[in-house]
């Protein structure tokens, strides 16, 4: 049996995989009917008492060997290794290409058995769909139900994908949907079920990158757009140095004393800061937008929009706009349509959104540099597993230039060398511009490329050009990162080369909109094969929606439907498959015999992690490989972090411009700008989870609430149940004064409408605090059940209808508030100095009294409002 090199914490692990693999001898000789029913056995053990621990290796053999009959592959024992750690409840950092979206079948497999659900998470709606459609040829010989959830989809649909055994989903819809549900109004539009174990698939990139901005839903508020224009006019007025400071470390700008008067002179307003007329955020804002965030690096603009793309990954972010008030001002600084000010309705950071699952795991090609942050916020140990076979990639040493310019030369050069050779390089960019002025050189020197960015145009063909990336001279430019989750096969993807040419070809036929340039590349042989399509196309169903599942379908072998165009496009596609196999093959040993992948860095990311990811592009599997970084002084990395050593090191060394420097110093110091960097987004990405932890259990708090009474048959209790909270609120302050009691009873029984006419003074003169409490107690019994049959007279059921509008309603509409009074005091803390106080308690002790003062108005309201409810009984049929 295949032994793998473990270290000691490891090694507790061995005995598993041999146990699976043992497990594995026996299960690979079953049919496949009793391969499936394996299933049904595995859960017979659970119910038994079995835990999930104890039927792993079972579960994982069973798992293995669906794999190996629906895509024939044998998984490798680190795989294997990688699904343990898994279910454990920890991070698998396994390399790219390493296997990883057929690791994580296994613990899906394990933990769907007892049916509480497993959500696998990936970063985009195209990584959800294509993995989903992969392991769903696996599950079909398990009788495990897969579902996906794609941005599209309306609630019926997510609820019926949520209810699968195992539902493969992106970041952003879980996000949506857990807020979306909180604010339901019927139990029937809830789509999730409880959160029990997740997957995270790239987990770095959504627990740390993503987990910069929270996710908000938002509605319509007060109309503000003419503040942010006005602010934008102001800021083109204001001199940098003289009026403003701009911190380029923290991204901050400080207005100076003389451009708080200069702004308070053009706005004509007495105190820029003035809490009931606020200027000084707007101002602020306008100025960032002005200094600091820059159309096609921070965001593009796409039909009259302001996107955002994301620093670290390139990717572009729609849906989200920068919070309190950037995003208006970008808005005005393009001259686009201001978009009016939103209200928060509810927001949840990603910290917290996966803090709900019972056991959360990961996997990525690069977590072990934030290993702390994972272990601290997240609770989650990052174990490194060794690759299949030893990864032969060269990462040569980086090449610094005194100036950009010079280091562009550099980086053209190296493509147009590899290019003459025919070897395959990828090109990492930071940015959406910066790839489009490397691009430019290319068309100079008239090299041809792919790009990859943010730009619309191009992200459409994402996966399509990452796959054919590994070619012999292709020259690929990628913003970092774009493309995770698809790896580089050297020589080219078959598979993924066929599909794209049959369906492209297919939509020409069809007259559907098409890529002609995989059509006009097609060689006179595959057109052949190709043809034979024709005429059983002219009556197909096929259109641009479901074309790609279309073509899944009917070449997967599995296919259970007898149909000719099913039968004719499965023939054609294994034709050509196989001209692209020996295509691909030729081209494979021939860039093996160069040197694989070679991957070119143009900067040092502010994450280390970011550029191990680049990096990991190249040498998967085994394959040879190369990595190189070009550097500049100029670059913004070394200029705002490098700090004087390195200027004062170039005095020293005194070399002509265009000699790269290579030197430990050099290395050394850009290390720990990079780690300076690294913890300081740690900090800000700290606090906000800090922040977001006070409302964290607020909002915990209230959604609790929220669905007691949602799912609750009988809210009386709870309105009856407000209504003595509410009395022994006010019975607080009771006193044995007279004076005061009447004109607590009396308020109370104003609140509680109790109508009856009651002599309370004499009543409450003659008994003692606990006694006025019970009678109160039993009035309003008494008079809410007057108020009910009074109701239910009127139309049976009403009652219960309307307590639970009112009470869904009530705590919407207080939560919403509340959460912008936190914003406020989040901001005022801010603002305020508090000497040596933590302005984090401060907030924390603002932010309960907020709260308790919420809760109580929600219950004053309720029951005011269902006391009176006679007086809207006509309210619209439901
Ligand atoms: P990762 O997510 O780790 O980068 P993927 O899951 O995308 O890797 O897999 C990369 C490629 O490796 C895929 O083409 C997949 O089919 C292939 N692969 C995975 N596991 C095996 C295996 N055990 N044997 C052969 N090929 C495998
Ligand atoms: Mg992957």
């Amino acid at each position: 049996m295949l032994n793998i090199l473990l270290n000691p914490k490891q090694k507790k692990y061995q005995e598993l995989i041999d146990e699976t693999n043992k497990f594995h001898q026996t299960i690979s000789k079953y049919s496949n009917n009793e391969l499936k029913l394996q299933t049904h056995k595995l859960k017979k053990l659970l119910l038994k008492g079995q835990s999930l621990d104890e039927i792993l290796p079972e579960a994982f053999s069973t798992a293995k060997e669906a794999i190996r009959r629906a895509l024939g592959l044998e998984l490798f024992n680190v795989q294997i290794l990688g699904g343990i750690i898994l279910h454990y409840g920890k991070i698998a950092e396994m390399k790219t290409g390493e296997g990883k979206t057929l690791v994580g079948i296994l613990p899906s497999y394990l933990n769907a058995l007892n049916s509480n659900g497993v959500h696998v998470i990936t970063v985009n709606d195209y990584l959800a769909k294509r993995d989903a459609e992969l392991v769903n040829k696996v599950y079909k010989y398990l009788n495990i139900s897969v579902g996906l959830i794609q941005q599209s989809m309306n609630t019926n649909e997510r609820k019926q994908q949520y209810n699968c055994h195992i539902t493969y989903i992106t970041n952003n819809e879980l996000g949506f949907d857990y807020l979306r549900d909180n604010m339901a109004i019927q139990k029937t539009d809830i789509v999730q079920r409880q959160f029990n174990f997740a997957i995270i698939d790239e987990v770095d990139s959504i627990l740390i990158d993503e987990a910069r901005t929270p996710l908000i839903i938002s509605g319509l508020y007060e109309d503000t757009t003419k503040k942010y224009e006005i602010s934008r006019v102001i800021s083109d007025k204001l001199n940098k140095y003289i009026d403003y400071e701009i911190d380029e470390k923290t991204r901050n700008i400080t207005l100076t004393d003389s451009g708080i008067i200069k702004c308070e002179n053009l706005l004509n307003v007495k105190n820029l800061y003035d809490i009931n007329n606020p200027w000084i955020q707007y101002i602020l804002n306008a100025l960032k937008a002005k200094e600091l965030f820059f159309k096609d690096v921070h965001y593009i603009v796409k039909n009259e929009e302001i996107i955002i793309v994301d620093e670290f990954t390139g990717r572009i972010m729609e849906e989200r706009r920068w919070s309190d008030g950037l995003h208006q001002a970008i808005e005005a600084k393009e001259n686009k349509k201001i978009q009016p000010e939103n209200q928060t309705l509810a927001s949840i950071t990603y910290q917290n959104l996966f803090l709900l699952y019972q056991k959360l795991s990961g996997m990525t090609g690069t977590a072990k540099t934030e290993e702390t942050e994972l272990d601290k916020i997240y609770k989650l140990e990052v174990e490194e597993i060794p690759t299949n076979k030893t990864c032969r990639r060269q990462d040569l040493p980086d090449l610094v230039y005194k100036y950009e310019y010079y280091k562009w030369k550099a980086v053209s050069n190296e493509c147009h060398d590899m290019h003459e050779i025919g070897r395959p390089i990828l090109i990492g960019t930071t940015n959406v511009e910066k790839s489009e002025f490397l691009a430019k050189i290319l068309d100079e020197l008239e090299l041809p490329y792919n790009i990859l960015n943010a730009k619309p145009e191009n992200i459409t063909r994402e996966a399509e050009i990452i796959t054919q990336a590994g070619r012999k001279s292709a020259i690929t430019i990628s913003t970092n990162m774009a493309g995770r989750g698809t790896d580089i096969i050297l020589g080219g993807n078959p598979d993924a080369m066929t599909k794209i040419i049959l369906s492209n070809y297919i939509k020409n036929i069809l007259k559907l909109p098409f890529n002609n340039q995989f059509i006009q590349k097609i060689s006179n042989e595959i057109k052949i094969i190709l043809k034979t399509l024709d005429i059983h196309l002219i009556k197909s169903q096929i259109t641009s929606n479901n074309i790609n599942q279309y073509i899944e379908e009917a070449i997967s072998l599995v296919s259970v439907k007898d149909d000719l165009l099913y039968k004719n496009i499965q023939g054609v596609y294994l034709k050509i498959l196989n001209e692209y196999r020996l295509i691909f093959a030729k081209e494979k040993k021939d860039v093996l015999k160069l040197g694989g992948l070679h991957v070119i860095g143009t900067e040092r990311h502010e994450s280390r992690r970011i550029d191990n990811q680049l990096k990991g592009r190249a040498g998967r599997q085994g394959d040879p490989g190369s990595s190189r970084f070009f550097l500049s002084l100029e670059d913004n990395l070394l200029r705002i972090f490098g700090g004087d050593k390195i200027s004062k090191l170039m005095q020293v060394l005194n070399i002509d411009d265009t000699t790269p420097i290579e030197s430990t110093i050099l290395t050394r110091s850009l290390n720990s700008a990079q780690k300076k960097i690294e913890s300081y987004f740690y900090d800000i990405r700290k606090q906000l989870f800090e922040y977001d932890e006070v409302i964290n259990y607020q909002r915990q708090a209230i959604y609790a609430e929220r669905k007691r009474i949602l799912e609750s048959h009988f809210t009386r209790d709870c309105i009856i149940e407000y209504a003595q909270s509410t009395i022994d609120d006010m019975l607080s302050t009771y006193d044995q004064t007279s004076s005061n009691k009447t004109i607590i009873v009396g308020r109370i029984s104003k609140l509680l409408n109790i109508t009856e006419d009651l002599n309370i003074d004499r009543i409450i003169s003659t008994i003692n605090k606990k006694q006025v409490q019970s009678f109160l107690y039993e009035q309003i019994r008494i008079t809410y059940d007057l108020r009910e049959s009074y109701l239910e007279q009127l139309r049976p059921g009403l009652i219960r209808q309307l307590e639970k509008y009112y009470l869904l309603q009530q705590i919407d509409q207080a939560w919403q508030k509340h959460l912008e009074k936190m914003m406020f005091l989040r901001e005022s803390i801010g603002w305020r100095s508090y000497g040596q106080q933590d302005p984090l308690i401060e907030y924390k002790n603002e932010g309960f009294h907020l709260f308790v003062n919420m809760v109580t108005y929600i219950r004053q309201t309720v029951v005011y409002l269902i006391m009176r409810s006679r007086l809207i009984i006509n309210l619209p049929k439901e």
